[in-house]
């Protein structure tokens, strides 16, 4: 175990970005994202959520995949190049941490999406322990310490100090090309600061939600579900609950014409779009209903039916803050354990 004064921290960010891209949630115009970090820039570690995850590290909103140039009667493709400078993601929460294992089940899965991969393999992560959880968190449901961030360093912010802990052997070097800055700790602040996190996370309203009756043997008994006709009703279809999550992943890949050529791109998408997925016969979601069920079915039945149980929802909460209709993912699981619990205690139906 290490740390760093907390006022010594601008030496460290310069000391990374001297060899690497840093990334960290920067105060902008209001909101705090990850960006890169350059000098003046507004770092804001104590937010607890920045608006979007950090998914755009690995997973662009927009990306550009190869262009296409005409000159004469000569066409030629060029692909996008691949990441190959190093980067270092600091201050990711233990939920967004979990995201990112959740994207590698799809985008490491084969066929590989390159892209992907590159930024993976050039990324060092500095996990941070959420020292204030909210109201709307609740990543312990799905397993997930707060407390003790994963990550190749993880690190916490107790009083005037940051301590940091390397947990893999990219933790190891980003330590070792920092060492000078960091002074040996002891483990009883952290560890103290641990117990007092999950205090407070076993407080929390949603810490105790039931996922009995999801997973992936749910298929058709939740698929049927009536509930789902009177859940959707709010649903404006805006998209925000897919653009803020850290697990959506859906994207589109679309041709702009640069005049002299093409450019092929990929861009999120989200399933609550009406045109999502189309294709020349038209949608296989017709309904809004079918596009807000998917979103769910997927996250709580069908990833885990596909990836050993584990569900794609990291409880980071930012759909339960974000979305317009108040409308969300713990919505639709108390919905359904409440019609459960009415059916065994022999109440009306759903
Ligand atoms: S944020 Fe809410 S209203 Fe918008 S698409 Fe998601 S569930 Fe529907
Ligand atoms: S579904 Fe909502 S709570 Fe779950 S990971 Fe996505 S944004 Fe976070």
């Amino acid at each position: 175990m290490y740390k760093i004064a907390k006022k010594d921290l601008p030496a460290l960010f310069r000391r990374i970005a001297a060899g690497k891209e840093l990334y960290l949630p920067l105060e902008n115009g209001g909101q705090v994202n990850f960006g890169v970090w350059d000098e003046g820039g507004s770092v804001s570690l104590d937010t607890l959520k920045t608006v979007k995850s950090p998914k755009d590290a690995f997973f662009p909103q927009s990306e550009t995949l190869y262009t296409c140039r005409r000159d004469g009667k000569n066409l030629s493709v060029d692909p996008e190049a691949l990441q190959e400078q190093e980067f270092v993601l600091f201050g990711v929460k233990a939920c967004d941490v979990r995201g990112f294992e959740i994207l590698d089940q799809v985008f490491l899965a084969d066929p590989v999406d390159t892209f992907y991969e590159a930024r993976r393999a050039h990324a060092t992560i500095v996990s941070l322990a959420c020292h204030e959880p909210e109201e709307t968190c609740f990543c312990n449901v799905f397993d997930i310490d707060c407390a003790a961030p994963a990550g190749d360093v993880a690190s916490w912010s107790i009083g005037e100090t940051l301590y940091w802990k390397p947990l893999t052997q990219k933790g190891e070097a980003l330590t070792e090309a920092v060492k000078d800055l960091l002074a040996q700790a002891q483990e009883e602040p952290v560890e103290s600061e641990k117990n007092s996190i999950r205090a407070i996370v076993e407080k929390l309203p949603y810490s105790h939600l039931s996922l009995e009756g999801w997973g992936g043997g749910a298929l058709e008994e939740a698929f049927d579900s009536p509930l789902w006709e009177e859940l959707y009703k709010p649903c404006l279809a805006c998209g925000t609950c897919t653009f803020v999550c850290p697990t959506c992943q859906c994207y589109d890949i679309k041709d702009y014409d640069t005049g002299h050529g093409v450019q092929r791109y990929r861009c999120w998408d989200s399933c609550m779009y009406s045109d999502f997925t189309m294709m020349a016969h038209g949608n296989n979601r017709t309904s809004q209903m079918q596009r807000f069920r998917q979103r769910f079915m997927h996250k709580l039945v069908y990833f885990p039916a596909n990836n050993d149980g584990i569900y794609s929802c990291v409880g980071c909460g930012r759909c339960v803050e974000k979305c317009p209709s108040a409308l969300h993912i713990v919505k639709v699981i108390k919905t359904f354990a409440e019609a459960s619990k009415s059916k065994h205690t022999g109440g009306e139906q759903p």
